[in-house]
């Protein structure tokens, strides 16, 4: 069963790794480094335009309106 996992955690590696080649701009096939980088982390940003909506605008309308109710 331990093998079972490994293999299938290295399958799943590459495979993201295969897949994920061309994220960044195409930057990633640079060096390993990036390589894993870009496996590990797909998106690296989280800006406002990128990020948690509840994190930069505060609570969604949805929130806001089941708060409400709620006082
Ligand atoms: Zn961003």
């Amino acid at each position: 069963m331990k093998t079972i996992k490994r293999a299938l955690r290295r399958h799943d590696r590459a495979r993201l790794r295969k897949n994920r080649r061309h994220y960044w701009g195409g930057n990633a096939n640079e060096c390993a480094a990036k390589q894993g980088m870009v496996t590990e982390t797909p998106h690296p940003c989280s800006c406002w335009l990128c990020g948690n909506q509840r994190k930069h605008f505060g609570a969604t309308v949805q929130e806001q309106r089941a708060f409400q109710e709620k006082l």
